[in-house]
């Protein structure tokens, strides 16, 4: 059967008996991949309580299979900026491994669980309503931010009927709401370190992530 050629040739290879015309095939992320001279990502600032400079996190994704059925959006490099010096060797180390993950391709919403599990022994701090146990876990909550917004990773969603167990639950507790939009005396939660778990019925709950110790 003919088949049209609606590209430009860009080479050949003669057939011998009995070989097929292989499929056109799909490029997957590794490292022999070579980087293109641009690349799109996006530039996050954090600035952790206390800390006297701010720190740039710059994530550059690639686009492999671009325009075609098998587009895919996966994230190539990141770097760390900042004024302060006293992170410097680490913040590079840390950069350098997991620039290196995200080229050998494969599973990589795995590091942000793994950043995000990273305690500071000197105690991490409250932000925007939930609980950073460390500069590290930040990086990590940066991580997913950018994974989310670019569909590498997909957020977890409470089911229909979860969602409104909790907010009518969350309703029925009454009370002051923080900003954050949870009761203000809620406690850390420790799977989501989101600062939202009140008790319900004489169980914790967590009223951003539904965990629970009571099922
Ligand atoms: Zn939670």
């Amino acid at each position: 059967m003919p088949i049209p050629i609606n590209s430009k040739i860009t080479g050949y290879k003669v057939l011998t008996d009995g070989q097929v015309v292989p499929e056109p095939t799909k490029e997957l992320m590794h490292e022999g991949l070579s980087r293109p001279s641009s690349l799109p990502g996006n530039t996050y600032k954090i600035k952790p309580p206390g800390a006297e400079h701010a720190m740039y996190i710059t994530i550059n994704d690639i686009i492999l299979n671009a325009g075609t059925e098998h587009e895919e959006r996966r994230p190539y490099e990141i770097f760390i900026n900042s004024k302060n010096m006293e992170q410097f060797q680490w913040m590079v180390a840390l950069t350098r491994v997991l620039s290196a993950v995200f080229r050998k391709g494969g599973d990589v919403a795995f590091l942000v669980e793994e950043l995000k599990a990273v305690f500071d022994p000197r105690g991490g701090y409250i932000k925007k309503g939930g609980y950073v146990p460390s500069l590290v876990a930040e990086i990590g909550y940066v991580l997913e931010e950018h994974l989310l917004w670019t569909g590498v990773i997909k957020k977890e969603e409470l089911s229909e009927q979860a969602k409104a167990y909790v907010e009518q639950k969350l309703a029925e507790f009454g009370g002051e709401v923080d900003e954050s939009g949870f009761p203000a005396n809620a406690r850390v939660c420790q799977k989501c370190s989101k600062k939202a778990v009140i008790r319900l019925d004489g169980c914790d709950v967590c009223a951003a992530c539904g965990d629970s110790k009571c099922g």
